[in-house]
């Protein structure tokens, strides 16, 4: 019989044997999320209003806080980037293309034990296509994932508060940071 963390580590070792370079299991209300996160992707970022998962094509956050409320536990995973020239687009979304299969995977893994509701976030704007299709419907809603920080999530403080250290180049883009995604279980 298993409890708390302890009843989802079967999910920290999938992702673990999927690749994944740290994983954490955190109760729910230590996801940290703030108002203050969406009014950043509102100024500067170069994807608001022009991707389907992102704002303002998303939950709103206080509907997110909702939302959050109603789970119990979440797993941070950090995703090792490889070296990618910033000039290499292509090279950068087939990365993406390929690394979201890793929590379409643990969301399916979740879902044959019984956690139905288990879904995944991943850091950054959805880059399955390289266009977005953003004044029609979405390309591929099955795959697709709305970004962690368009739910208002602070990912730093959220993986400080979980021991997970990262870190960030403000020099290269894209950033030669490891990626970050979580998955809300229940
Ligand atoms: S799958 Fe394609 S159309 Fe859908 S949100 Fe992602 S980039 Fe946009």
């Amino acid at each position: 019989m298993t409890d708390g963390i302890d009843e989802y580590r079967f999910l920290e070792e999938e992702a673990l044997k999927l690749g994944c370079e740290e994983v954490r299991i955190i109760p729910a209300d230590q996801v940290i999320v703030e108002n203050r996160v969406r009014l950043k992707c509102m100024v500067g970022c170069p994807t608001y209003g022009k991707n389907l998962r992102c704002p303002p094509n998303t939950p709103n956050v206080e509907e997110f806080r909702k939302m959050l409320s109603e789970y119990s536990y979440a797993m941070l995973l950090k995703i090792k980037r490889p070296e990618i020239p910033a000039d290499d687009m292509y090279q950068y979304f087939s990365f993406y293309n390929d690394k979201i299969n890793i929590l379409l995977e643990l969301e399916k893994v979740a879902f044959k034990e019984g956690y139905n509701f288990t879904t995944s976030f991943f850091a950054g704007s959805c880059k399955l296509c390289e266009e977005c299709n953003v004044d029609g419907d979405c390309i591929n809603p099955i795959k697709a994932r709305y970004s962690m920080e368009s739910m208002g999530i602070n990912v730093h403080k959220t993986a400080d508060n979980a021991g997970m250290e990262l870190k960030f180049d403000t020099v290269n883009y894209p950033p030669s940071i490891s990626l970050v995604a979580l998955l809300l279980i229940d």
